[in-house]
């Protein structure tokens, strides 16, 4: 059985309140939960003196939330507490890992700054304070696997203890409500913002949960900017040490939009090995080298298909994506397999399934995604030192 928001709820009952008889839910300090599979997260606003009695008040709500899942035999591996100000804004995080019971130690950060830097990474994206790095997922063209790759680079980053956000900006065909298993999760407005859906250990916003499954999503281009503009801002997003963009394939209009609002850290291009594949590829990494958005690689995806007995078939040409990296001058990022586990896993809504599995396949697919995620560490790495603070910069030709 997994986390769900009444048992999260019920277990805060027996937490005391600020004022005497009074507990987390009655003394109206609760203003959010979100859980999903191993995952929670709540929002507090609660009087506290200094971090520590943050932490204090953090530490007992995690005991609450593990004694009323231990006699159901449900895990807790991520339990995260913000505390908010009157005026929403986050005054401190406490973030728990599994049974330990500590909160993990969070880098220290003035009152109400929002969200901490990892060192040596750009401060923050302009548009949206409290979020560190930003990392576009484009692609020359639909079906590559572009929100395959979005959706488990997120949730191998969160995996790694980061605090991620993921947006889903292909308004034209969400397809992150799927793949996250969000179908249970309704959309919460809280003060005017969106609360985003907490999945697999990411925090998550999509059209997709916005309008109906069998509504078209036509968008001409002002409304695509106004729905790309909505989703990003409107969003409360909280801290967030990254933030990773799903956009819609091809060359169009949201990615425009994103490049003018905010400061990206860099996009990921993804591609199949197909000569088809790479001409549009090597049109979005033309894209993006216009809009001056570092370039972070090419993920070459579908690259071979790994039977369940571990066998290896080059059914779309394996090294196609890398060869037109080289080409381009832009580095590799790494090859994703075709598994059926994978179509699987995107299909049920179970992404944490990729990371996990033990079969062959499973294994080849795992180690493909955790390489995927150290890659593109590096690079983001690599790309901070490079441009420190540099504003991308719009310009046609
Ligand atoms: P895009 O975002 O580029 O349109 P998706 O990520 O939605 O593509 O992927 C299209 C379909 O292909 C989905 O059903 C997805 O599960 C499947 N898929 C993507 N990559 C793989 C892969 N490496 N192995 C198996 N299925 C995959």
């Amino acid at each position: 059985m997994s986390l769900t928001k009444p048992l999260v709820t019920e277990a805060l009952r027996a937490v005391p309140g600020a004022a005497a008889g009074t507990d987390l839910v009655s003394g109206q300090h609760l203003l959010w939960v979100s859980a999903c599979d191993s995952y929670a997260s709540i929002k507090l606003q609660y009087p506290a003196p200094d971090k520590a009695a943050f932490d204090a008040i953090a530490a007992r709500a995690h005991t609450a939330v593990l004694n009323a899942a231990r006699p159901l035999g449900t895990r807790v591996d991520s339990f995260i507490v913000e505390f908010v100000n009157e005026a929403g804004a986050v005054v401190h995080t406490s973030r728990f890992g599994g049974t330990t019971g500590k909160p993990q130690p969070e880098a220290p950060s003035p009152p109400q700054a929002g969200h901490t830097p990892i060192p040596g990474l750009r401060p923050q994206a302009p548009g949206l304070p409290g979020v560190g790095r930003v990392i576009a997922v484009g692609a020359g063209k639909g079906g590559v696997g572009k929100s395959t790759v979005a959706v488990n680079l997120a949730v191998g980053l969160a995996r790694l203890g980061q605090s991620v956000g993921l947006l889903d900006a292909d308004i034209y065909g969400p397809s992150i409500p799927t793949m996250l298993g969000l179908d249970d999760q309704e959309v919460i407005v809280h003060d005017g913002l969106l609360q985003p859906f907490l999945a697999h250990g990411v925090r998550c916003m999509t059209m997709g949960k916005l309008v109906p499954a069998d509504k078209p999503l036509i968008w001409r281009g002002p409304m695509a900017h106004g729905a790309f503009k909505q989703l990003t801002e409107q969003t409360r997003w909280g801290e967030l040490d990254t933030l990773v963009i799903d956009l819609p394939p091809g060359t169009g209009d949201v990615a425009l939009t994103m490049a003018q609002m905010l400061r990206l850290t860099g996009a990921i291009v993804v591609c199949t090995p197909q000569r088809v594949a790479q001409d549009d590829a090597s049109r979005a990494i033309q894209m993006f080298r216009q809009l001056g958005v570092e370039l972070l690689g090419v993920v070459e995806n579908m690259s071979t298909f790994v039977g369940d007995d571990g066998k290896e078939y080059d059914i779309f040409g394996r090294g196609g994506a890398q060869h037109m990296a080289q080409r381009l001058g832009v580095p590799f990022l790494g090859a994703i397999p075709i598994t059926m586990s994978l179509r699987q896993n995107s299909d049920s809504g179970d992404p944490t399934r990729n990371f996990t599995g033990t079969g062959r396949a499973e294994r080849v697919l795992a180690e493909a995604l955790a390489e995927l995620v150290r890659q593109v560490e590096a690079q983001v790495a690599l790309a901070s030192l490079k441009h420190a603070q540099t504003t991308p910069k719009l310009t046609f030709s």
